[in-house]
């Protein structure tokens, strides 16, 4: 029995954007490097539509967790669920949770744990992992000898394996973690009526230029009208005209959407790092020499104060 493990990020039952793409990944991995299946692994309930339109996809097991899950007493419970599956390889996409899960694992298993792989292929003995080091400035190509590791993606992760054809119907199942004796929950404070920003296909982020807090009801009416998630430079998280889980950047949150729409921000590399992995870049900006320019995908030299009303009731009468 040789499997590989996924596990995935669920909000609201949806699968997140970029686990998903890890699932089609592994779903053509398994197939091309002969795995038996994948088992995907969840801290939440999921709708399986998603799983079953995947080739390969054995088991979903949801993990219940009553508390906190960085403790290795309550990770035991999971190490032993991992080796009962014959899990050789464990893949996820890089979040604070499964980060430290990973770590754990990662010693228990004595599997190497690779951070921030942008690329993956096997070699003859070995795989090789092409990772973004440097804030995603350059990638360094390191092969791992043997079959067995953790891979965490980054959320710029690709791959050009064919998805093989073919659904799966994945049986389900669950595993209870036990309570963490050593640390608890105090209180939990969800994040409510946004789009969480890591996940989030359509960015909408606003810099300096914005001049003033009260501005950005031009920066939040587009991102509606986009069904987008709204972002901001570190400056303007400094200044609490935002609060700082929209800072994006080096020391912020590292976002890949497919559209970032960047109004009155320099493009300065430390903000670059968060946000390099989009795949489209709109960048509105009043001067034509702003360093973000080099960057876009496409640029609209203009004040924002003209071009983001414009934009907005050009959205609204389409
Ligand atoms: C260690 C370190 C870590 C850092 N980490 C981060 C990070 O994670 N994220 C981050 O964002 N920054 C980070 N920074 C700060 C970074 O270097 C820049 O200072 C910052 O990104 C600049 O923010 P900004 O573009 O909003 O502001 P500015 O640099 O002031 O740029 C404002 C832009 O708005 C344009 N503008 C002005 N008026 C208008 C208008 N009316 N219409 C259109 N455009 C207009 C200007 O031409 C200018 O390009 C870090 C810095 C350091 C030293």
């Amino acid at each position: 029995m040789k499997n590989i493990a996924v596990f995935i990020d669920i909000k609201n039952g949806q699968i997140a954007e970029s686990s998903l793409r890890a699932l089609e990944f592994a779903s053509a991995w398994s197939n091309q490097q002969g795995f038996d299946g994948v088992i995907v692994y969840g801290f939440e309930k999921t709708q399986l539509e998603a799983l079953n339109a995947l080739n390969s996809i054995k088991e979903y097991v949801q993990i219940e967790v009553p508390g906190l899950v960085q403790n290795s007493q309550v990770l035991a419970v999971l190490l032993s669920h991992i080796q009962e599956k014959g899990i050789s390889q464990i893949l996820y996409v890089k979040s604070l949770l499964m980060d430290s899960v990973a770590a754990y694992l990662s010693g228990a298993l004595a599997f190497p744990l690779i951070s921030n792989v942008k690329e993956l292929e096997k070699v003859s003995n070995g795989n090789r992992f092409t990772k973004s080091i440097f804030s995603g400035k350059a990638n360094l190509v390191t092969e791992v000898a043997g079959d067995n590791f953790i891979a965490a993606f980054s959320k710029s992760f690709s791959s050009n394996l064919a998805l093989p054809s073919g659904n799966s119907s994945p049986s389900l199942s669950s595993i209870s973690l036990p309570l963490n004796s050593q640390s608890t929950i105090v209180e939990n404070y969800p994040l409510t009526g946004s789009i969480p920003l890591p996940d989030a296909a359509v960015v909408v982020g606003g810099g300096r230029g914005l001049k003033d807090p009260s501005n950005w009801v031009m920066v939040e009416d587009l991102a509606k009208e986009l069904g987008a998630a709204t972002a901001c430079s570190k400056p303007v998280s400094d200044l609490n005209w935002r609060p700082h889980h929209e800072h994006v950047g080096q020391t912020g949150v590292k976002i890949a959407p497919k559209l970032y729409i960047a109004c009155g921000i320099s493009g300065a590399i430390q903000h670059l790092a968060g946000v390099n992995g989009s795949r489209k870049i709109v960048v509105i900006n009043n001067d034509p020499e702003a360093p973000f320019f080099k960057h876009a995908d496409y640029g609209i030299v203009g004040d924002v104060f003209d071009v983001l009303p414009r934009l907005l009731n050009k959205l609204k009468s389409h």
